[in-house]
């Protein structure tokens, strides 16, 4: 039987690529980026051992209408990074064609996500003087986690590679405080620093005309949200708004309307509960989460699995392909 691999990319840069700021440069864990060299050595990898199929083919295999010449893999790219217009190139040098979801916050309103300044703050940050600053700054009620032993216990278990401190940080960020608390918190932190909203966007996201290029390439450009909140976290009138803008602002610049959409942070908790309903709400055929696995017969088209980059070797390498 024929299955089917999405491998996810955020980051793909080289050292001191795309800085932000003065003294923007990485210097501290908070952006794990792939390099060049390694992101196309992963894609050779993947084309030796898979057919690398295009997002078409994926389509009409996932909805039935086709048929897989073998187990295949697509690439996948969220968020609309400045990084993804070399790494489209690199694809198309390699005769492969992406998938590449946009947020359109920063395009419409040049207001970063969320997600981005924690980012660039942890990579630009000593992870104490972050931490300190960030807690400083939350309003009193959020100041202080409700049950700390309880969050601790459940950061430690999700970020395995963090100090605790570090881990109960990403875990209040990501699970415990609302969206836009972080959002203003981070705005406040970029301020402090003299990096102005607006530069920020120009140095991390692809603008409308790069985001059209990605098209006229032949990859597709798909939604992935208007303020990238988890879409469990919005009442229904705000998911509508979210989606819906998402959906309006790339239908202008693509001229057409998006068909699939790969959910914010992608894992269970931040999925739709009802991925049925709200696919056909929004006129979505393929939907991509981020929960680690290949795709079988069967697959639900609203809530495919996919996989990270820093996944592959352990879900797709030799050993895996020994053991499937
Ligand atoms: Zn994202």
């Amino acid at each position: 039987m024929s299955q089917l691999l999405f491998v996810n990319y955020h980051y793909i840069r080289d050292p001191g690529q795309y800085t932000v700021g003065v003294g923007g440069e990485a210097q501290f864990p908070g952006i794990h980026p792939l390099g060049t060299r390694a992101f196309a050595d992963q894609l050779a990898w993947l084309s030796d051992h898979f057919h690398m199929a295009t997002p078409a083919e994926a389509q009409a295999h996932v909805l039935g209408h086709a048929t897989l010449p073998g187990p295949s893999v697509v690439v996948t790219f969220d968020d609309g990074l400045v990084d993804h217009a070399p790494a489209a190139g690199i694809l198309e040098a390699a005769g492969i064609r992406g998938v590449f979801f946009v947020t359109s916050r920063p395009l419409v309103e040049q207001v970063p996500l969320a997600v981005h300044k924690v980012h660039w703050l942890r990579a630009t940050t000593p992870p104490d003087e972050f931490r300190e600053e960030f807690n400083g700054m939350l309003p009193g009620e959020w100041a202080e986690p409700n049950n700390p032993n309880q969050d601790a216990e459940a950061a430690a278990k999700i970020y395995i590679y963090d100090q605790p401190a570090d881990g109960m940080l990403k875990y209040r960020i990501n699970f415990r405080l609302p969206h836009d608390v972080v959002d203003a918190v981070t705005t406040a932190m970029l301020k402090s620093r003299g990096v102005a909203l607006a530069d920020f966007c120009q140095g991390t996201y692809l603008d409308a005309s790069g985001v059209r290029a990605l098209q006229d390439a032949e990859h597709l450009v798909a939604a992935h949200g208007h303020s990238h909140t988890p879409f469990s976290r919005l009442e229904p009138d705000a998911l509508a708004t979210d989606i819906n803008t998402n959906l309006e602002c790339l239908g202008g610049i693509l001229a057409a309307r998006p068909r699939w959409v790969s959910y914010p942070y992608g894992r269970d908790w931040a999925v739709p509960a009802d991925t049925g309903a709200f696919c056909r709400q929004f006129g979505f055929e393929i939907a991509l989460t981020l929960k680690a696995g290949w795709n079988g017969g069967g697959a639900d088209p609203t809530r495919l699995n996919r996989i990270n980059t820093n996944e592959v070797e352990r879900v797709a390498g030799p050993e895996a392909a020994t053991n499937a």
